[in-house]
Formats: structure tokens, sequence, C-alpha cells
């Protein structure tokens, strides 16, 4: 089915980023519509509190957030669609935004579609996340405060991550596949360094167990090198493995990077292709929280909006 009306704003995406974007091209009276995707609020709907959002002094649910930032959306006259989009076509205009069934002509186009942490893919660490298996050190650190955790990777995040936890953590466990790092020297060195962490190569997790308690209570670890498992006792599990953006529909489509991160101008959130704004996790590999999504969205929304104008709208 092909919409007949054509729309000045199409959002893909319904995190932080999209629904910003959507809060502001909604108030700024350009009706959006925001494609949500199957799976609607981003990587929030994954998490349980979130104490560091401005603005929740008791803290907030991840999904009640995401849930508050829709009706917010929806309040100024956003319309939402839970799909994914299949596929764009952004050589001309207006542009092009297809879900399953449907299809959607705009002038302009927000992308927000995130980024996912990579998971091991282990049933048992779905079925805990949010409770002691998490991929946010930044979010969830403080509540091991005193505890044992475990980091999972080899990388620049599994270092980062790891130190940062010593900050709560009594023992924080370093668990990597192999000896062979590919964090950089001084980051690797650096919590090599530190008293509390614990490494441990050559070890690859098979399971997380909860001993039935429906919470993280251990991890269970496959020696890949001696051969053997062990069970290692923890109450937070941590994923530090890298992150995947969801940009596989705009390949050849818009410029990215070596990683698959949407390329922007410099200080704005201006793609490769004029009229098409990217914000949000699918364009930040740096800071990757929730209110700097929200940021990014609103730059996203006001460049679209003076950008509609420049062209008449
Ligand atoms: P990386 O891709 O650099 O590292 C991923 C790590 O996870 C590797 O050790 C890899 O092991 C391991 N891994 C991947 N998949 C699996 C799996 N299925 N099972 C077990 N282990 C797995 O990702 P990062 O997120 O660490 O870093 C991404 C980028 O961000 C890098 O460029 C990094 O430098 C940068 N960064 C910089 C920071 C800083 O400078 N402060 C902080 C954080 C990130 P293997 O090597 O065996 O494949």
């Amino acid at each position: 089915m092909t919409e007949s009306a054509l729309r000045d704003v199409v959002i893909v995406g319904s995190g932080p980023a999209g629904l910003t974007a959507a809060v502001y091209a909604a108030r700024a009276r350009l009706a959006p519509l925001c494609i949500e995707g199957l799976q609607r609020g981003g990587q929030l709907m994954l998490t349980t509190d979130v104490e560091n959002y401005p603005g929740f002094e008791d803290g907030v649910m991840g999904p009640d957030l995401m849930d508050r930032m829709k009706k917010q959306a929806a309040r100024f006259g956003t319309e939402f669609l839970q799909e994914d989009v299949v596929s764009v076509d952004f050589s001309r205009r207006p542009f092009t935004v297809r879900t399953a069934d449907a299809e959607f002509r705009s002038r302009a186009v927000i992308v927000s579609t995130g980024a996912s942490a990579r998971m091991l893919g282990l049933p048992s660490e779905r079925k805990l996340m949010g409770r002691g298996v998490t991929t946010c050190a930044t979010c969830d650190g403080a509540f091991y405060r005193d505890r044992v955790v475990a980091v999972v990777g080899g990388g620049d995040s599994a270092m980062e991550e790891a130190n940062f936890l010593t900050r709560f953590a009594s023992r924080v466990h370093l668990l990597h596949r192999s000896d062979r790092f590919r964090a950089s020297r001084i980051m690797l060195e650096r919590a090599q360094a530190n008293p509390k962490i614990e490494f441990h190569p050559f070890r690859e997790v098979t399971e997380v167990l909860d001993g039935g308690t429906g919470k993280v209570t251990g991890v269970r670890l496959k020696d890949v090198k001696g051969g053997g498992t062990e069970e290692m006792k923890v109450d937070g599990f941590f994923l530090a493995i890298g992150h995947v953006p969801n940009t596989r529909i705009f390949e050849g489509t818009l410029a990215l990077d070596a990683n698959g991160y949407i390329e922007c101008r410099p200080d704005s959130s201006y793609t490769s292709v004029e009229g098409v704004f990217a914000c949000g996790d699918c364009v930040d590999h740096v800071y990757r929280q929730a209110v700097t999504a929200a940021g990014m969205g609103c730059r996203a929304a006001i460049d679209a909006e003076r950008w509609l104008e420049a062209q008449g709208r």
C-alpha cells in the first residue's frame, strides 16, 4: 500500500533520539510519523532502573521512561506505527520509506535506528537481561556496591567498564576468550594494574546462572585452552563485546564509517543525503547515553525544520 499523502517528516526509530525528534517536530507542526520498529523504545526497554536521566530524582524504569516520551510526542500530534522499516529510497525526493506492507513518502527523514549491544547469544543471557545481566556499566554499575561482578570482552569497552566498576564492586572478574586484547595498551595496562580486577584469559562464557532465583548468581566458563568447565559466583554480568549500529538498511545509501555508524557533517545531524538527518546511537559510538541521544534527536528535528523551511515549506 502506498500512502497518498506526502509527509514533511518521517522518523525511523523510537528510542530517546527518535522520540525527542518527534516531540520537537510535532511541536513545530510538522505532523511527524514515527515508525517505531517492531521492538519499540530502543535499548532502554531492556533496562530496569535509570538513575541518570535528569528530571527523575528517584530514578525511573527504562520502559516507563520510553512510555512517557512516547505519550509526550503523541500529545503534540506524532503518529506512530509499530513496524520495522525494511528499505528506503533516498535517491530522489520525496524520499520513500517502506515497511513490510506500506510505503511512505516524505520530504525529510530523521534516522534514529540506534545500536544493539552485541550479545553472546545464550538463552540464559537473554532471560536474565536487566536481572543481573547488563550491557552498560555507566547505567548499572552503582547497583553493585560491594558485590562481585564479571565483565566479558577484551577491547577498550571491557577495560573501561572493568575499571569503572571497581568504584563500586569489591571484585571485578575480566573474562576474555583469548589472551590477545584489542584494547589499547594504555587501557589494558590500567586495568591490569588495578588490584580489584582479576584477569581470566581463555575463558568462554557458556551459561549465565541464576540458581532458580531469577537473578544472576554466577556464570559457567569453559577453559578454551586447557579444557574443562568451572562455575564462578558473581552478582552481576556485564557484556562489553561491542555494539552493532542498526544501519543495514542504509548501506549503499547513506555514508557509513568502517564500523557501520552513520557519518554526519561536523556539528550537525546532516547525513550524506540532503534532507536525511541522523541522531542517537546509530551515529554516536562514544557517549551512547539516553540523554545524549535525546539531545541529538532535538538537534535533528531542528535541522530538519530549518531545512524544510529553506525548501519553502
Ligand atoms: P571491540 O570490537 O574493540 O572489542 C570487542 C571485544 O569483544 C574483543 O575483545 C572481542 O574478542 C570480544 N568479543 C566479540 N564478540 C565476542 C563473542 N561473541 N564472545 C566473546 N568475546 C567477544 O569493541 P569495544 O566496544 O571494546 O570498542 C569499540 C570501539 O570503541 C573501539 O574502537 C574502541 O577503541 C573504542 N572505545 C574507546 C574507548 C576509549 O578510548 N575510552 C572506550 C570504549 C571503546 P576478540 O578480540 O577475540 O574478537
